[in-house]
């Protein structure tokens, strides 16, 4: 109810007052309508939420009604004959005073507003009509009609604020503001948006949205204002192109919400428009960047893997996939010399090369460092792969100019191609790698075909080192003794060490399939500590069972560089108790003339530790005969293939010939390995050769196995001679 619901009430409490007054007066005699009449007043009266107050000239209460008690809170018989002036907020007192006391009867007037003070020391905000009444007769008072507007009052003023606030929002808001018709029609824009657009005020009011968005983006913002309007949704955000005046495109960030009224009809959408063209474009940037090698530009990793799965899908049999791998030799030597600039000035060059030497529809990607991948779909057979690889690489080893000068270069390849349908980006890749490093590994400036055959056997190999990296720890390796006979008191006088390791799967393994892999991986180091401290084990128990031999145990060329060995072979030593003086070292002889220089070094101070040293495997690595000299050495053992042809091959015998003659002539004893047969033995007796090794006397066994009897007793038809 509004300012004109309150003079309405005021009428007619008016009206009804009047009426009482006369009805008093003229039906006196009527007690029975006067009683029900005054009833009815009191009632409207006594119920209204408005106050209703009869004052006197003076301003004395005659009467209030409960409300005045709801309202302000002091009770009504304190207000009963009271001021009513002295509760007006002394600011407005003079005014209400003269309002009320000015106007003379009639109609009622425009209501005034004024503070009235509360119990509870607060104003409240009235607003009130009076009708000075004071003349009149039949009445003789003011009544005044009063209502307390202090809560719409409040939420008036909040509300004006907050228009005041959208406004000046809206006005002076960062990014574009409009306000648009339901038909899509603008009828309010901010500053934002007209500098978005460069379209001035006039020209985008009464402009459609839709013919102000790029004909690509149309249908979406229809389809978005349609389901706002619908009702599906209450807000709604799209990325759309606008047009700026210049024809140029912005493209915008649109959230619009819909406005209705309190019957829930649509009244207007609110846009607000943001300009992310800047955003979009360090998107695409960034897009780009994220599937591109930012130094050469062309695809990364992830791109060309994403190439390879589409090429993979549709290739078969007769069109296959290759992908060549790329990596250049020796990159780091031209960033070190030439610095890093220049190396990245070659890698671009490089990356030219690429792409000018493949066809449109292929690709080559950086894949890191100096590292480059190409794709090639569509490849009949191996040979096509290899033309394409001969043409990169002869692409790359071309003289490149660069600042500093001319530089060359060369790089490995390595090749793969699809095999099945099967086939992944990850497999192909991985197979591509491995042949580059393959070919790394024959030399560089080379290119290599995976081939499953030679992929599978590296496998294995690998599988086995890291079993035999197990083998060490479960002690699945052990020590087989095979003795060695002097020929001269056909006594055993020792026993050669050989390595065994008793697989759980492929049972006993002979030392070959894996000595090998165990230098490769180096575990040949703690194999060698282990083969040794068994051995001297061994040799401490049968010095105790009274048998007086040695043995001799086989280094490899890995140990010999091992700076540990020294102090690792005489803790073995000083941990067995054995004596060393019985411990004898085999060390292969052409594992001594590949360094003879630091072999002499580090041959003396295994001699140092009190042990033996002997040459194995003699005749096999063309020594140098003065460094033989200067090795400090005992023993030769002839290998076996020479001794394998004796009594049957003049060459072989010929080559045992010299071998011995050439150990005497340096002062060493000779030892010859694998002898068989008694015809062997014949022979090498006839040579003077000290000692013989082989199945003839007996095959390398456990230490359990061992027979010792021929330690202290002569072996049958051997002594002599
Ligand atoms: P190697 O040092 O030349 O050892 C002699 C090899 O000849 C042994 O093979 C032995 O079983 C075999 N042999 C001995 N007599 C005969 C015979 O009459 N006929 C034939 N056909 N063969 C005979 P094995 O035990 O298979 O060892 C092979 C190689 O493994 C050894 O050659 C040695 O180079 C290496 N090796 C063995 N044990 C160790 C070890 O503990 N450490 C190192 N680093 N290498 C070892
Ligand atoms: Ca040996
Ligand atoms: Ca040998």
């Amino acid at each position: 109810m509004g300012a004109g619901g309150a003079i309405g009430m005021f009428v007619t409490a008016l009206v009804l007052w009047r009426h009482e007054r006369r009805t008093r007066r003229l039906l006196s005699s009527v007690t029975d309508r006067l009683r029900a009449s005054d009833e009815r007043f009191q009632a409207l009266v006594r119920d209204s939420s408005d106050i209703v107050c009869v004052i006197d000239a003076a301003g004395a209460v005659q009467y209030i009604s409960p409300a005045a008690e709801r309202i302000l809170g002091h009770a009504l018989t304190s207000l009963a004959g009271a001021n009513v002036f002295e509760y007006v907020h002394p600011d407005d007192r003079q005014r209400v005073v003269d309002t009320f006391l000015a106007n003379k009867g009639g109609m009622p007037v425009e209501p005034i507003e004024f503070r009235v003070l509360a119990a509870d020391g607060t104003y409240r905000l009235m607003e009130a009509v009076g009708n000075n009444l004071l003349d009149n007769p039949k009445i003789g008072g003011l009544v005044i009609n009063a209502r307390d507007i202090t809560e719409r009052k409040r939420s008036e003023i909040e509300l004006r604020d907050a228009q005041e606030r959208f406004r000046s929002a809206f006005e002076h808001a960062a990014i574009g503001m409009a306000l648009m018709s339901i038909d899509g029609r603008l009828f309010r824009v901010n500053r934002a948006l007209v500098r978005m657009l460069g379209r001035a005020e006039d020209q985008l009011l009464g402009a459609s949205l839709f013919a102000l968005t790029h004909v690509g983006d149309r249908e979406a913002v229809t389809d978005a204002v349609d389901r706002l309007l619908a009702g599906e949704v209450h807000s709604h955000r799209v990325e759309q192109r606008m047009l700026h005046v210049d024809d140029r495109m912005v493209w915008v960030s649109l959230s619009m919400s819909l406005v209705r009224d309190l019957s829930g009809k649509p009244l207007y959408v609110v846009s607000q428009i943001e300009d992310i063209t800047e955003r979009k474009a360090s998107g695409a940037r960034l897009a780009h960047l994220a599937i591109h090698d930012p130094l050469t530009g062309l695809p990364n990793r992830l791109l060309f893997v994403d190439r390879m799965r589409r090429a993979l899908a549709s290739a078969d049999a007769d069109h296959r996939v290759a992908v060549v791998f790329i990596d250049l030799d020796h990159f780091k030597v031209v960033n070190d010399s030439l610095g890093h600039p220049a190396g990245d000035r070659l890698l671009v060059a490089i990356a030219d090369r690429l792409r000018a030497t493949i066809r449109p529809s292929d690709t080559v990607a950086r894949f890191g460092g100096d590292e480059f991948t190409v794709l090639c779909s569509d490849v009949p057979d191996e040979l096509a792969a290899q033309a394409l690889a001969d043409r990169i690489a002869s692409a790359v080893s071309r003289p490149i100019t660069l600042a500093e000068g001319e530089v060359y270069v060369t790089a490995s390849l390595g090749i793969a191609l699809s095999e099945s349908d099967l086939e992944t980006p990850e497999t192909l890749l991985r197979n591509a790698d491995a042949a580059m490093y393959t070919a790394k590994e024959q030399g560089r400036a080379r290119i290599e075909i995976f081939r499953r055959a030679s992929h599978d056997r590296a496998v294995a190999h690998l599988r086995t080192g890291s079993e035999l990296h197990r083998a060490l720890q479960r002690n699945e390796l052990e020590m087989h003794y095979q003795p060695i006979v002097n020929l001269e008191t056909g006594r055993v006088t020792g026993f050669e060490a050989l390595l065994r390791w008793r697989h759980p799967e492929r049972g006993l393994v002979p030392p070959d399939d894996f000595i090998g892999l165990a230098e490769e991986t180096g575990l040949v180091v703690p194999i060698g500590v282990f083969a040794l401290e068994s051995a001297c084990q061994q040799l401490v128990q049968w010095h105790a069972h009274g048998a007086p031999v040695s043995c001799s145990v086989n280094l490899s060329p890995r140990q010999l560089v091992e700076p540990s060995l020294m102090g690792e072979f005489s803790d073995v030593l000083r941990r067995t108790g054995v004596d060393p003086d019985v411990v004898w070292l085999e060390i292969t002889e052409s594992t001594l003339m590949r360094d003879p220089q630091s072999a002499v070094t580090t041959l003396e101070a295994l001699r140092a530790l009190g042990v033996h040293l002997a040459v194995d495997d003699f005749g096999t690595g063309y020594s140098s005969m003065s460094y033989l000299k200067r090795f400090p050495v005992e023993t030769l053992k002839v290998d076996r293939t020479f001794v394998d042809g004796l009594g049957r091959d003049p060459e072989d015998s010929a080559i045992c010939t010299a071998i011995v003659s050439l150990a005497h002539a340096l002062g060493l004893r000779a030892i010859a390995e694998g002898v068989e047969t008694p015809e062997q033995l014949a022979e090498l007796r006839t040579l003077g050769c000290e000692y013989a090794q082989g199945f003839l006397f007996g095959r390398p066994v456990p230490a359990s196995n061992v027979d010792l009897r021929h330690a202290t007793e002569a072996w049958a038809g051997v002594a002599g001679g």
